[in-house]
């Protein structure tokens, strides 16, 4: 069996109360553990320091307010947004882009418009705009993937055209891990007139994100996949796309002024933000920030790429099983054995102690280009190590002897 030799451990185990002793926690990329910082910060949030934001006069919630906004300015700083005004908190990224399209899109698509995906997109970036494209008259075009798995750029570009208004992709694949060019995805939708909406659920725990650097136009992510907390998560969209798009849910914290002769809107982002926030699951988000930051992206990176490199090796040393996505794969390894359905694999590692991800990844038209109804991934965070490859070695082991 292989032994990883490459990763730089990052000793983060420790901080992780749920992670018990001996137990391979494969499955990062379908949602984060929580380190002991994060679960305090959302405990304090709720202990002596809860109260509303926005509304009150009283002390408490003006403070509570302050820490709101202050979570608002750390994302900002974190993801190189220009003003904190530029990020509006929403559930996740399912929401943020339901939210560009139906404010945005649905007000600036035209019958015959198109509408450019690509073959690899998780579900939360296809079904939204296909309901957009239903009620605009718009049309999707999907572009394709390269030999390793990764969208085809090229194929991309030759597909563009003046007719496209939206270019929306995943920064980094949750199935294949493939990283996106993104700066060059920016300029390929920019050639044709296009806005760029870049999902970054998979990209914001794994790589360093700057969005004025990666000339993207809307950017989402969800909090609980970077070690923050289910129900917040983030759309960044540029100043004067935010402050041109109405909104697209009505009621409290969202108005200017209300009366029964009409309504006038609060500019962003409190324009997209009606109703009462998730306000602990801001400042859970804030703390995870921290925590990532602290560590850094890069080192991240790293550590997660070393045990990619070192999975891979070890798997690509069993006969029946197929690597899916490119080697350099941000922190996401997806395969299969033949004959041998991957929920079936899942459940044997389990045995074993080693939980993985196996299913379509609500990456169905993805799955069918591969010609399979499902993958088995294995996908790294920061409180993964050798001994988590290790065992999942082993665990491979153990299915195709069962298999034989
Ligand atoms: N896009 C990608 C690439 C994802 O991996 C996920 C979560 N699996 C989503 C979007 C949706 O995120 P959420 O369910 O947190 O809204």
């Amino acid at each position: 069996m292989t032994v990883l030799t490459a990763a730089r451990p990052l000793d983060a185990l420790a901080d992780f109360p749920a992670i018990p002793a001996g137990w391979a926690y494969l499955d990062t990329a379908a949602t984060a553990q929580k380190p002991q910082a994060v679960i305090d910060a959302i405990a304090r949030g709720y202990d002596s320091a809860y109260a509303t934001v926005h509304r009150g006069v009283y002390q408490r919630s003006a403070d509570m307010t302050l820490a709101y906004e202050a979570a608002r300015r750390r994302v900002a700083e974190f993801i190189g947004a220009a003003a904190p005004e530029e990020c509006v908190f929403v559930r996740g990224a399912t929401e943020g882009i339901n939210l560009v399209a139906q404010s945005w899109a649905a007000t600036n698509l035209r019958p015959g418009d198109r509408i450019m995906l690509s073959l690899l997109e998780h579900h939360s970036n296809i079904v939204p705009w296909q309901m957009v494209a239903e009620r605009t008259g718009a049309v999707i075009d999907v572009a394709p993937l390269t030999s390793d798995h990764a969208i085809d750029l090229d194929a991309m570009a030759a597909m563009l055209t003046p007719q496209h208004k939206l270019v929306a992709l995943a920064h980094v694949s949750n199935v294949t891990g493939a990283i996106l060019d993104a700066r060059r995805a920016a300029d390929l939708a920019h050639g044709v007139g296009a806005k760029l909406l870049l999902d970054g659920c998979q990209a914001v725990p794994r790589l360093t994100v700057d969005v004025a650097a990666l000339g993207c136009d809307f950017y989402v992510f969800s909090g609980h996949k970077l070690y923050g907390p289910t129900g917040i998560g983030v759309l960044w969209a540029r100043g004067e796309l935010l402050a041109a798009m109405p909104p697209w849910q009505g009621g409290g914290a969202m108005i200017d002024k209300v009366s029964f002769a009409g309504t006038s809107y609060a500019p962003p982002p409190a324009r997209f933000e009606a109703g009462t926030p998730h306000i602990v699951g801001a400042l859970g988000l804030h703390a995870a920030i921290d925590y990532v930051e602290a560590i850094g992206l890069d080192a991240i990176h790293a550590h997660e790429s070393a045990l990619v490199a070192a999975a891979r090796e070890a798997l690509s040393g069993f006969n029946s099983v197929t690597l899916y996505g490119p080697e350099n794969s941000a922190g996401i390894v997806s395969f299969a054995i033949e004959g041998v359905h991957p929920h079936d694999i899942g459940t044997i590692l389990d045995e074993a102690k080693v939980a993985i991800r196996a299913g379509h990844h609500c990456a169905q038209p993805l799955m069918d280009a591969l010609g399979i109804p499902a993958t088995a991934r294995a996908s790294f965070g920061v409180y993964n190590g050798p001994a988590d490859v290790e065992a999942l070695a082993r665990g491979i082991e153990r299915v195709t002897r069962i298999f034989g």
